[in-house]
Protein backbone atom coordinates (compact mmCIF):
# COMPACT_ATOMS: atom_id res chain seq x y z
CA UNK A 1 0.00 0.00 0.00
CA UNK A 2 1.31 3.16 -0.96
CA UNK A 3 2.28 5.89 1.56
CA UNK A 4 -0.15 8.95 1.22
CA UNK A 5 2.78 11.46 0.94
CA UNK A 6 1.86 14.12 -1.35
CA UNK A 7 4.12 16.02 -2.62
CA UNK A 8 1.14 18.64 -3.95
CA UNK A 9 2.18 20.56 -7.13
CA UNK A 10 0.72 23.51 -9.34
CA UNK A 11 1.51 23.91 -13.38
CA UNK A 12 -0.49 25.16 -16.04
CA UNK A 13 -0.86 22.45 -18.16
CA UNK A 14 -0.54 18.39 -16.55
CA UNK A 15 -0.60 15.69 -19.52
CA UNK A 16 -1.30 12.14 -18.90
CA UNK A 17 0.98 9.70 -20.58
CA UNK A 18 3.97 10.26 -22.04
CA UNK A 19 3.33 8.78 -25.99
CA UNK A 20 3.42 10.52 -28.67
CA UNK A 21 0.48 12.93 -28.67
CA UNK A 22 1.27 13.17 -24.49
CA UNK A 23 5.35 14.31 -25.42
CA UNK A 24 4.62 16.35 -28.58
CA UNK A 25 1.94 18.12 -27.07
CA UNK A 26 4.30 18.95 -23.79
CA UNK A 27 6.79 20.02 -26.38
CA UNK A 28 4.42 22.69 -28.39
CA UNK A 29 3.03 24.03 -25.25
CA UNK A 30 5.96 24.43 -23.36
CA UNK A 31 7.56 26.08 -26.62
CA UNK A 32 5.02 28.19 -26.75
CA UNK A 33 5.29 29.39 -22.93
CA UNK A 34 3.16 27.49 -21.11
CA UNK A 35 4.61 25.57 -18.09
CA UNK A 36 3.81 21.70 -18.91
CA UNK A 37 4.39 18.52 -16.67
CA UNK A 38 4.00 15.60 -18.83
CA UNK A 39 3.28 11.99 -16.42
CA UNK A 40 4.45 8.91 -17.97
CA UNK A 41 3.90 5.65 -15.91
CA UNK A 42 6.83 3.41 -17.66
CA UNK A 43 10.33 4.42 -16.12
CA UNK A 44 11.51 4.73 -20.33
CA UNK A 45 9.93 4.44 -23.50
CA UNK A 46 11.42 0.90 -24.65
CA UNK A 47 8.07 -1.02 -25.54
CA UNK A 48 7.38 -4.03 -28.09
CA UNK A 49 6.18 -3.41 -31.13
CA UNK A 50 4.84 0.04 -31.08
CA UNK A 51 3.79 2.01 -34.14
CA UNK A 52 7.06 2.24 -35.78
CA UNK A 53 6.04 4.56 -38.97
CA UNK A 54 6.35 8.47 -39.54
CA UNK A 55 4.66 9.37 -41.97
CA UNK A 56 4.83 12.73 -44.20
CA UNK A 57 2.56 14.92 -42.56
CA UNK A 58 4.49 13.86 -38.76
CA UNK A 59 7.73 15.14 -40.86
CA UNK A 60 6.56 17.96 -42.03
CA UNK A 61 5.20 19.03 -38.44
CA UNK A 62 9.62 18.26 -37.46
CA UNK A 63 9.74 20.28 -40.35
CA UNK A 64 8.14 23.61 -38.79
CA UNK A 65 9.78 22.55 -35.62
CA UNK A 66 13.17 23.25 -37.29
CA UNK A 67 13.54 19.68 -36.17
CA UNK A 68 13.67 17.07 -39.15
CA UNK A 69 17.29 17.01 -40.13
CA UNK A 70 18.23 16.39 -36.51
CA UNK A 71 15.45 13.67 -36.57
CA UNK A 72 16.69 12.27 -40.12
CA UNK A 73 20.01 11.61 -38.30
CA UNK A 74 18.42 8.67 -36.38
CA UNK A 75 18.68 4.98 -37.83
CA UNK A 76 15.99 4.49 -40.11
CA UNK A 77 14.69 3.20 -43.02
CA UNK A 78 12.55 5.38 -45.33
CA UNK A 79 9.67 3.77 -47.58
CA UNK A 80 8.86 5.31 -51.04
CA UNK A 81 6.16 2.97 -52.06
CA UNK A 82 3.55 0.60 -50.79
CA UNK A 83 3.90 -2.88 -52.56
CA UNK A 84 1.12 -5.40 -52.43
CA UNK A 85 1.28 -9.44 -53.60
CA UNK A 86 -2.49 -9.96 -54.56
CA UNK A 87 -3.15 -13.35 -54.85
CA UNK A 88 0.35 -13.40 -56.88
CA UNK A 89 0.23 -10.53 -58.33
CA UNK A 90 2.98 -8.02 -57.68
CA UNK A 91 1.39 -4.54 -57.64
CA UNK A 92 1.93 -0.57 -55.83
CA UNK A 93 -0.41 0.21 -53.68
CA UNK A 94 0.44 3.38 -52.96
CA UNK A 95 3.16 5.67 -54.45
CA UNK A 96 4.26 8.46 -51.83
CA UNK A 97 6.97 10.44 -54.08
CA UNK A 98 4.26 12.82 -55.41
CA UNK A 99 3.02 14.01 -51.88
CA UNK A 100 3.11 17.24 -51.15
CA UNK A 101 5.66 17.40 -47.85
CA UNK A 102 9.06 17.96 -47.86
CA UNK A 103 10.14 14.56 -47.42
CA UNK A 104 7.46 12.31 -49.45
CA UNK A 105 8.33 9.07 -47.36
CA UNK A 106 7.42 7.10 -44.76
CA UNK A 107 10.18 6.98 -42.05
CA UNK A 108 10.13 3.58 -40.06
CA UNK A 109 12.09 4.07 -36.43
CA UNK A 110 11.61 2.41 -33.18
CA UNK A 111 8.62 4.22 -31.52
CA UNK A 112 11.43 4.29 -28.27
CA UNK A 113 13.90 6.48 -30.83
CA UNK A 114 10.80 8.80 -31.59
CA UNK A 115 9.40 9.43 -27.98
CA UNK A 116 13.23 9.65 -27.17
CA UNK A 117 14.31 12.30 -29.81
CA UNK A 118 11.24 14.67 -28.52
CA UNK A 119 11.51 13.70 -24.86
CA UNK A 120 15.29 15.36 -25.59
CA UNK A 121 14.03 18.41 -27.50
CA UNK A 122 11.20 19.18 -24.50
CA UNK A 123 13.77 19.18 -21.57
CA UNK A 124 16.08 21.56 -22.96
CA UNK A 125 12.63 24.39 -22.48
CA UNK A 126 12.81 25.60 -19.22
CA UNK A 127 8.82 25.27 -18.68
CA UNK A 128 8.99 21.34 -19.60
CA UNK A 129 8.81 18.75 -17.12
CA UNK A 130 8.84 14.81 -17.42
CA UNK A 131 8.18 13.03 -14.92
CA UNK A 132 8.96 8.90 -15.38
CA UNK A 133 7.76 5.89 -13.58
CA UNK A 134 4.80 8.26 -12.23
CA UNK A 135 1.32 7.20 -12.76
CA UNK A 136 -1.59 8.75 -13.12
CA UNK A 137 -4.39 7.34 -10.57
CA UNK A 138 -7.47 9.70 -11.72
CA UNK A 139 -8.72 13.00 -11.85
CA UNK A 140 -9.65 15.71 -8.99
CA UNK A 141 -12.54 17.91 -9.45
CA UNK A 142 -14.08 20.60 -7.56
CA UNK A 143 -17.66 21.32 -8.43
CA UNK A 144 -17.78 19.66 -11.74
CA UNK A 145 -14.55 21.23 -12.80
CA UNK A 146 -11.12 19.10 -13.53
CA UNK A 147 -8.82 20.74 -11.25
CA UNK A 148 -5.87 18.28 -11.58
CA UNK A 149 -4.39 14.95 -11.58
CA UNK A 150 -3.76 12.56 -8.85
CA UNK A 151 -0.47 10.64 -9.66
CA UNK A 152 2.23 7.74 -8.15
CA UNK A 153 5.41 7.48 -8.26
CA UNK A 154 6.97 4.84 -6.31
CA UNK A 155 5.42 4.87 -2.64
CA UNK A 156 4.90 8.51 -3.79
CA UNK A 157 1.45 10.13 -4.26
CA UNK A 158 1.16 13.76 -5.77
CA UNK A 159 -1.70 15.90 -6.34
CA UNK A 160 -1.28 17.94 -9.17
CA UNK A 161 -2.98 21.16 -9.76
CA UNK A 162 -3.58 22.10 -13.54
CA UNK A 163 -5.34 24.76 -15.15
CA UNK A 164 -5.94 22.39 -17.64
CA UNK A 165 -5.49 18.54 -17.71
CA UNK A 166 -5.15 16.42 -20.75
CA UNK A 167 -5.81 12.74 -21.22
CA UNK A 168 -2.98 11.10 -23.71
CA UNK A 169 -2.57 8.12 -21.84
CA UNK A 170 -3.69 5.73 -24.80
CA UNK A 171 -6.37 3.42 -25.23
CA UNK A 172 -6.46 1.94 -22.04
CA UNK A 173 -6.76 5.46 -20.75
CA UNK A 174 -7.25 5.63 -16.93
CA UNK A 175 -8.00 9.55 -16.67
CA UNK A 176 -10.84 9.50 -19.43
CA UNK A 177 -12.35 6.60 -17.13
CA UNK A 178 -11.62 8.72 -13.85
CA UNK A 179 -13.08 11.50 -15.37
CA UNK A 180 -16.57 9.52 -16.40
CA UNK A 181 -16.23 10.14 -19.96
CA UNK A 182 -17.76 7.80 -22.61
CA UNK A 183 -16.56 6.04 -26.01
CA UNK A 184 -17.91 4.56 -28.30
CA UNK A 185 -16.23 1.02 -29.22
CA UNK A 186 -16.86 0.97 -33.23
CA UNK A 187 -15.94 -2.81 -33.45
CA UNK A 188 -13.12 -4.68 -35.35
CA UNK A 189 -13.13 -7.73 -37.32
CA UNK A 190 -9.33 -8.81 -37.27
CA UNK A 191 -6.45 -8.91 -35.15
CA UNK A 192 -3.35 -8.85 -35.31
CA UNK A 193 -0.37 -10.99 -34.38
CA UNK A 194 3.47 -9.38 -34.34
CA UNK A 195 6.71 -10.69 -34.74
CA UNK A 196 10.14 -10.06 -36.05
CA UNK A 197 11.83 -12.37 -38.08
CA UNK A 198 15.90 -11.72 -39.30
CA UNK A 199 16.54 -10.28 -42.80
CA UNK A 200 18.84 -11.01 -45.08
CA UNK A 201 20.06 -8.12 -46.26
CA UNK A 202 22.49 -8.98 -49.38
CA UNK A 203 19.42 -11.84 -50.31
CA UNK A 204 15.96 -10.39 -49.31
CA UNK A 205 13.40 -8.63 -51.19
CA UNK A 206 13.79 -4.79 -50.81
CA UNK A 207 10.09 -4.26 -50.30
CA UNK A 208 7.51 -3.06 -47.35
CA UNK A 209 4.33 -3.88 -48.05
CA UNK A 210 1.69 -6.73 -47.84
CA UNK A 211 1.00 -10.36 -49.43
CA UNK A 212 -2.62 -11.59 -49.58
CA UNK A 213 -3.49 -14.95 -50.06
CA UNK A 214 -6.88 -16.88 -49.83
CA UNK A 215 -7.39 -17.40 -46.01
CA UNK A 216 -4.36 -15.19 -45.15
CA UNK A 217 -2.80 -11.64 -45.01
CA UNK A 218 0.77 -10.78 -44.09
CA UNK A 219 2.50 -7.55 -43.72
CA UNK A 220 6.26 -7.34 -43.89
CA UNK A 221 8.08 -4.37 -43.21
CA UNK A 222 11.96 -3.44 -44.12
CA UNK A 223 13.61 -2.67 -40.97
CA UNK A 224 17.10 -3.41 -42.88
CA UNK A 225 18.58 -6.44 -40.55
CA UNK A 226 15.01 -7.73 -39.29
CA UNK A 227 11.52 -7.40 -41.28
CA UNK A 228 8.68 -7.09 -38.67
CA UNK A 229 6.20 -8.68 -39.53
CA UNK A 230 2.41 -8.63 -38.88
CA UNK A 231 0.33 -11.32 -39.54
CA UNK A 232 -3.67 -10.50 -39.85
CA UNK A 233 -6.11 -13.18 -38.46
CA UNK A 234 -10.02 -13.17 -37.52
CA UNK A 235 -10.71 -11.14 -33.92
CA UNK A 236 -10.29 -13.54 -31.22
CA UNK A 237 -9.05 -16.69 -33.53
CA UNK A 238 -5.56 -16.71 -31.41
CA UNK A 239 -6.26 -19.08 -29.32
CA UNK A 240 -7.93 -21.69 -31.64
CA UNK A 241 -4.29 -20.65 -34.45
CA UNK A 242 -2.45 -21.69 -30.87
CA UNK A 243 -3.68 -25.05 -30.48
CA UNK A 244 -1.60 -26.24 -33.34
CA UNK A 245 2.10 -25.95 -32.95
CA UNK A 246 4.30 -22.80 -33.89
CA UNK A 247 6.03 -25.10 -36.72
CA UNK A 248 2.50 -25.29 -38.52
CA UNK A 249 2.34 -20.87 -38.03
CA UNK A 250 5.99 -21.23 -39.18
CA UNK A 251 5.20 -22.77 -42.23
CA UNK A 252 1.82 -20.86 -42.71
CA UNK A 253 4.01 -18.01 -42.66
CA UNK A 254 6.73 -19.45 -45.15
CA UNK A 255 3.91 -20.49 -47.56
CA UNK A 256 2.64 -16.68 -47.45
CA UNK A 257 5.79 -15.10 -48.22
CA UNK A 258 8.56 -18.05 -49.12
CA UNK A 259 11.45 -15.43 -48.80
CA UNK A 260 11.04 -15.94 -45.10
CA UNK A 261 11.24 -19.24 -44.94
CA UNK A 262 14.70 -19.31 -43.91
CA UNK A 263 14.06 -16.68 -41.13
CA UNK A 264 11.09 -18.55 -39.85
CA UNK A 265 13.03 -20.69 -37.35
CA UNK A 266 13.50 -17.57 -35.50
CA UNK A 267 10.20 -18.20 -34.31
CA UNK A 268 10.80 -20.04 -31.29
CA UNK A 269 7.48 -20.68 -29.51
CA UNK A 270 3.87 -18.47 -29.19
CA UNK A 271 6.15 -15.82 -27.06
CA UNK A 272 7.74 -14.65 -29.75
CA UNK A 273 4.12 -13.83 -31.35
CA UNK A 274 2.43 -10.80 -29.58
CA UNK A 275 -1.43 -10.17 -30.09
CA UNK A 276 -2.56 -6.89 -30.78
CA UNK A 277 -6.19 -7.09 -30.27
CA UNK A 278 -7.36 -4.56 -32.54
CA UNK A 279 -9.48 -1.43 -31.72
CA UNK A 280 -11.33 1.34 -32.60
CA UNK A 281 -13.33 3.39 -30.85
CA UNK A 282 -14.21 7.55 -30.83
CA UNK A 283 -15.27 9.75 -27.59
CA UNK A 284 -18.82 10.94 -28.46
CA UNK A 285 -17.17 14.31 -26.41
CA UNK A 286 -13.42 14.43 -25.79
CA UNK A 287 -13.69 17.31 -23.14
CA UNK A 288 -15.12 18.58 -19.95
CA UNK A 289 -14.00 21.62 -18.13
CA UNK A 290 -10.92 21.57 -16.98
CA UNK A 291 -10.17 18.36 -19.16
CA UNK A 292 -9.43 17.33 -22.77
CA UNK A 293 -8.45 13.71 -24.35
CA UNK A 294 -6.40 13.24 -27.48
CA UNK A 295 -4.38 10.56 -29.36
CA UNK A 296 -6.03 7.11 -28.77
CA UNK A 297 -7.64 7.95 -25.80
CA UNK A 298 -10.01 9.68 -27.69
CA UNK A 299 -9.76 7.52 -31.09
CA UNK A 300 -8.12 4.08 -30.55
CA UNK A 301 -7.27 3.40 -34.05
CA UNK A 302 -6.51 0.48 -36.63
CA UNK A 303 -3.41 -0.65 -37.36
CA UNK A 304 -4.79 -0.18 -41.26
CA UNK A 305 -3.01 2.09 -42.63
CA UNK A 306 -0.58 2.78 -39.36
CA UNK A 307 -2.19 6.18 -39.25
CA UNK A 308 -2.54 5.67 -35.08
CA UNK A 309 1.04 7.48 -33.98
CA UNK A 310 1.07 10.55 -36.72
CA UNK A 311 -2.85 11.34 -36.05
CA UNK A 312 -2.21 11.46 -32.28
CA UNK A 313 1.04 13.95 -33.45
CA UNK A 314 -1.59 16.09 -35.72
CA UNK A 315 -4.03 16.24 -32.56
CA UNK A 316 -1.12 17.34 -30.50
CA UNK A 317 -0.18 19.90 -33.09
CA UNK A 318 -4.48 21.07 -32.87
CA UNK A 319 -4.58 21.32 -29.69
CA UNK A 320 -1.24 23.69 -28.95
CA UNK A 321 -2.38 25.56 -32.07
CA UNK A 322 -5.32 26.06 -30.33
CA UNK A 323 -4.58 26.27 -26.23
CA UNK A 324 -1.26 27.71 -26.00
CA UNK A 325 -2.28 31.52 -25.98
CA UNK A 326 -5.27 31.07 -23.52
CA UNK A 327 -3.29 28.74 -21.08
CA UNK A 328 -0.51 31.30 -21.58
CA UNK A 329 -2.62 34.20 -20.75
CA UNK A 330 -4.88 32.07 -17.86
CA UNK A 331 -7.73 32.51 -19.85
CA UNK A 332 -8.53 28.88 -20.86
CA UNK A 333 -12.63 28.67 -21.77
CA UNK A 334 -14.43 25.31 -22.18
CA UNK A 335 -15.06 26.72 -26.28
CA UNK A 336 -11.66 26.58 -26.38
CA UNK A 337 -11.50 22.58 -25.84
CA UNK A 338 -14.42 21.89 -27.72
CA UNK A 339 -12.64 24.00 -30.66
CA UNK A 340 -10.27 21.39 -30.65
CA UNK A 341 -12.42 18.90 -30.68
CA UNK A 342 -14.56 20.38 -33.63
CA UNK A 343 -10.85 20.37 -35.46
CA UNK A 344 -9.73 17.04 -34.66
CA UNK A 345 -13.18 14.60 -34.35
CA UNK A 346 -13.91 14.81 -38.27
CA UNK A 347 -10.39 13.66 -39.78
CA UNK A 348 -10.15 10.93 -36.96
CA UNK A 349 -13.61 10.20 -38.05
CA UNK A 350 -12.87 9.72 -41.75
CA UNK A 351 -10.00 7.69 -40.94
CA UNK A 352 -11.62 5.37 -38.86
CA UNK A 353 -14.66 4.59 -41.62
CA UNK A 354 -11.80 4.37 -44.61
CA UNK A 355 -10.02 1.80 -41.91
CA UNK A 356 -13.13 0.10 -41.24
CA UNK A 357 -14.15 0.04 -44.86
CA UNK A 358 -10.90 -1.55 -45.65
CA UNK A 359 -11.56 -3.97 -42.73
CA UNK A 360 -14.99 -5.01 -44.19
CA UNK A 361 -14.23 -4.88 -47.78
CA UNK A 362 -10.93 -6.30 -47.95
CA UNK A 363 -9.63 -7.76 -44.93
CA UNK A 364 -12.44 -9.90 -43.67
CA UNK A 365 -13.41 -11.55 -47.33
CA UNK A 366 -9.97 -12.21 -47.85
CA UNK A 367 -9.94 -14.19 -44.49
CA UNK A 368 -12.86 -15.99 -45.09
CA UNK A 369 -11.74 -17.55 -48.48
CA UNK A 370 -10.84 -20.74 -48.70
CA UNK A 371 -9.69 -20.64 -52.68
CA UNK A 372 -7.78 -18.12 -54.66
CA UNK A 373 -10.12 -16.30 -57.00
CA UNK A 374 -10.03 -16.79 -60.87
CA UNK A 375 -8.93 -13.20 -61.34
CA UNK A 376 -7.23 -10.38 -60.09
CA UNK A 377 -9.80 -7.92 -57.90
CA UNK A 378 -10.86 -5.36 -59.99
CA UNK A 379 -9.39 -2.61 -57.62
CA UNK A 380 -6.13 -4.09 -58.01
CA UNK A 381 -5.86 -4.42 -61.64
CA UNK A 382 -6.70 -0.57 -61.57
CA UNK A 383 -3.94 0.23 -59.25
CA UNK A 384 -1.92 -1.90 -61.49
CA UNK A 385 -2.43 -0.06 -64.57
CA UNK A 386 -3.37 3.86 -63.34
CA UNK A 387 -0.50 5.19 -61.41
CA UNK A 388 -2.41 8.48 -60.62
CA UNK A 389 -4.89 6.02 -58.83
CA UNK A 390 -1.79 5.45 -56.37
CA UNK A 391 -1.55 8.74 -55.58
CA UNK A 392 -5.08 8.37 -53.33
CA UNK A 393 -4.04 5.86 -51.27
CA UNK A 394 -0.85 7.72 -50.43
CA UNK A 395 -2.17 10.68 -49.90
CA UNK A 396 -4.45 9.22 -47.11
CA UNK A 397 -2.07 7.12 -45.75
CA UNK A 398 0.62 9.75 -45.69
CA UNK A 399 -0.78 13.19 -45.04
CA UNK A 400 -4.32 12.23 -43.91
CA UNK A 401 -7.75 14.61 -44.11
CA UNK A 402 -7.05 18.34 -42.80
CA UNK A 403 -3.07 18.45 -41.94
CA UNK A 404 -2.24 20.36 -39.11
CA UNK A 405 1.05 22.56 -39.44
CA UNK A 406 2.36 24.23 -36.33
CA UNK A 407 0.68 28.02 -35.76
CA UNK A 408 2.71 28.46 -32.45
CA UNK A 409 6.36 30.88 -31.70
CA UNK A 410 8.69 29.76 -29.87
CA UNK A 411 7.89 32.22 -26.66
CA UNK A 412 10.94 34.46 -25.76
C1 LIG B 1 1.22 -3.39 -31.86
C2 LIG B 1 0.91 -2.02 -32.37
C3 LIG B 1 1.37 -1.63 -33.61
C4 LIG B 1 1.06 -0.36 -34.10
N1 LIG B 1 1.55 0.01 -35.32
C5 LIG B 1 1.41 1.31 -35.71
C6 LIG B 1 2.11 1.80 -36.86
O1 LIG B 1 2.83 1.08 -37.52
N2 LIG B 1 1.99 3.11 -37.16
C7 LIG B 1 1.21 3.97 -36.41
O2 LIG B 1 1.16 5.17 -36.74
N3 LIG B 1 0.54 3.52 -35.35
C8 LIG B 1 0.63 2.23 -34.95
N4 LIG B 1 0.04 1.79 -33.83
C9 LIG B 1 -0.83 2.70 -33.09
C10 LIG B 1 0.00 3.73 -32.36
O3 LIG B 1 1.01 3.10 -31.59
C11 LIG B 1 -0.95 4.56 -31.50
O4 LIG B 1 -2.05 5.01 -32.28
C12 LIG B 1 -0.21 5.77 -30.97
O5 LIG B 1 0.90 5.35 -30.23
C13 LIG B 1 -1.16 6.61 -30.12
O6 LIG B 1 -0.42 7.57 -29.44
P1 LIG B 1 -0.92 8.14 -28.04
O7 LIG B 1 0.16 9.03 -27.58
O8 LIG B 1 -2.29 8.63 -28.17
O9 LIG B 1 -1.04 6.85 -27.10
P2 LIG B 1 0.05 5.80 -26.65
O10 LIG B 1 1.10 5.64 -27.67
O11 LIG B 1 -0.69 4.58 -26.22
O12 LIG B 1 0.76 6.48 -25.41
C14 LIG B 1 0.14 6.54 -24.18
C15 LIG B 1 1.23 6.69 -23.15
O13 LIG B 1 0.62 6.89 -21.89
C16 LIG B 1 1.25 6.08 -20.91
N5 LIG B 1 0.24 5.84 -19.90
C17 LIG B 1 -0.85 5.04 -19.96
N6 LIG B 1 -1.57 5.13 -18.84
C18 LIG B 1 -0.92 6.01 -18.03
C19 LIG B 1 -1.17 6.52 -16.73
N7 LIG B 1 -2.24 6.14 -16.04
N8 LIG B 1 -0.31 7.42 -16.21
C20 LIG B 1 0.79 7.81 -16.92
N9 LIG B 1 1.09 7.34 -18.14
C21 LIG B 1 0.23 6.47 -18.70
C22 LIG B 1 1.68 4.83 -21.68
O14 LIG B 1 2.73 4.18 -21.03
C23 LIG B 1 2.10 5.44 -23.01
O15 LIG B 1 3.46 5.82 -23.01
C24 LIG B 1 0.29 0.51 -33.33
C25 LIG B 1 -0.17 0.13 -32.07
C26 LIG B 1 0.15 -1.13 -31.59
C27 LIG B 1 -0.32 -1.54 -30.20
Amino acid sequence: MANENFLDARTQCCIAGGGPAGLMLGYLLARAGVDVVVLEKHADFLRDFRGDTIHPSTLTVLDDLGLLEAFLELPHQEVRELTGDVFGERVTLADFRHLPAPRPFLVLVPQWDFLDFIANEAKRLPRFSLRMSTRAIGVIEDDGVVTGIEAQSGDHRYRIAADLVVGADGRHTTIRESAGLASDDLGAPIDVLWFSLPRDVKNDPDITGGTIRAGAMLVTLNRGTYWQCAFVIPKGSLETLKQDSIESFRKKVADIAPFLDDSVPALASWDDVKLLSVQIAMMPRWWRDGLLCIGDAAHAMSPVGGVGINLAIQDAVAASNLLAQPLREGRLAASDLEAVQRRRQWPARVTQRAQVAVQNVVLSPVLARTAQPDRVPLPVTLLQRLPLLRRLPARMVGIGVRPERVRTKPFA
